[in-house]
């Protein structure tokens, strides 16, 4: 097999389970289906999967015994809405859940989360044009104020239709192919963690020199970031590896905040910080910015180096499990991040993979974690 025919098959898997797993939908605290997508892939490849109560997602691939042992992460679960309140005349006033833009929301298709064969449509309701007065044309309307249209005429008739207080609610799952190896979709975060996370699953299989490698899809991210602690908590690993989006900075509106570009291959953080709310965030380990940097160099994918304020992953909890664990954030670069149409480039998600498996690889039983030793 030459090395583009494998990189071409290696592309078209990821697409495929990319677009598979965008059009399921999985709310924070509501996975099932994402989880029980995954699990069938990761069965496929030949691993023994387990769900905890939280309902992470764990597969374990033993390895050398003598190598720190690896937690590989990422979340399936995706941001969305709860149903706060159906109206008399049918209509839906929804609570958000997770970071969701407001300003991007109205006349935007929803999918209402009854159960599997049973969810509906709806519509996010944009005030007719036609009655819309000069301030109001620029003026976010708060979710409060909104409510989601889908055809119901009365209560009776929502609640009938499975449609109570409680819903889940996201944005209705699709994708579109753009040019040049190009996706935008339903929750690209973190879809594409996930299909990445699965390709290494299955070339990690067939590598004899690994360490141990616990592979988690965590759950609750978008709501509190704390899923994956609890997975943490349960594998005790040495190292953790994150991996979520990479903000794109190369679109006229984001060229300040950094140097991070769709379609220049992964990346890794180097800083991040809340610095709202949780005050939390993550300073990666010099062990793992040094080791992956120069995985990066000697495959010829170099990465791509992002710091910034503002957000953060569920690696910053992670962190702080047991006496420490050796932590880095990874990642692919993603415009529009938490909009309906996030959008990713498959040639980074290729690289991700391949970085993946040489970093991993590469952890053996001589890969000091020691911070003396790189400080
Ligand atoms: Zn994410």
């Amino acid at each position: 097999m030459t090395g583009t025919q494998n990189a071409g098959e290696i592309r078209e898997r990821l697409r495929k389970l990319l677009c598979d797993l965008m059009l399921i939908p999985g709310l924070s605290g509501h996975e099932g289906r994402v989880r029980r997508h995954i699990a069938a892939e990761l069965k496929a490849a030949g691993l023994v999967t387990r769900t905890d109560r939280l309902g992470n997602l764990m597969a374990t691939l033993e390895g050398d015994s003598g190598a720190p042992a690896v937690m590989l992460f990422t979340h399936m679960d995706q941001l969305g809405f709860i149903v706060r309140k159906v109206e008399p005349n049918g209509l839906i006033r929804i609570e958000r859940l997770g970071g969701v833009p407001e300003r991007a929301l109205a006349s935007q298709e929803v999918l209402l989360c009854v159960g599997q064969g049973r969810d509906r449509p709806g519509v996010i309701a944009n005030k007719s044009h036609h009655a819309t007065t000069p301030d109001e044309k620029y003026k976010v309307v708060p979710y409060q104020e909104l409510y989601i249209d889908a055809g119901f005429s009365s209560r009776d008739e929502a609640l009938a239709a499975g449609v109570d207080i409680g819903v889940p609610v996201v944005y209705r799952p699709h994708w579109v192919e753009l040019s040049t190896d190009r996706i935008a979709g339903t929750s690209v975060d973190d879809r594409a963690g996930c299909a990445v996370i699965v390709e290494v699953a299955r070339q990690m299989v067939s590598r004899p020199k690994r360490p141990t490698i616990h592979f988690v899809f965590s759950v609750q991210e978008e709501f509190n970031l704390r899923g994956a602690l609890t997975a943490a908590q349960i594998l005790q690993p040495d190292v953790a590896i994150q991996l979520d989006l990479l903000l794109a900075t190369d679109t006229p509106d984001m060229g300040y905040r950094g140097d991070v570009r769709l379609g220049g291959g992964p990346g890794m953080g180097l800083y991040s910080f809340h610095g709202r709310g949780t005050l939390n965030g993550t300073i990666p380990h010099p062990a793992m910015v040094s080791h992956f940097d120069a995985v990066g160099r000697s495959v010829d994918i170099p990465l791509q180096r992002s710091a910034h304020v503002g957000a953060l992953t569920d690696l910053s909890y992670v962190q702080l499990v047991g006496q420490g664990v050796a932590s880095i954030d990874l990642g692919f670069p993603m415009r529009y991040s938490h909009s309906s149409l996030e959008m990713c480039d498959l040639r980074d998600l290729e690289g991700l993979t391949t970085i993946l498996v040489e970093g991993i690889g590469r952890i053996d039983a001589g890969f000091s974690l020691d911070r003396d030793d790189y400080e």
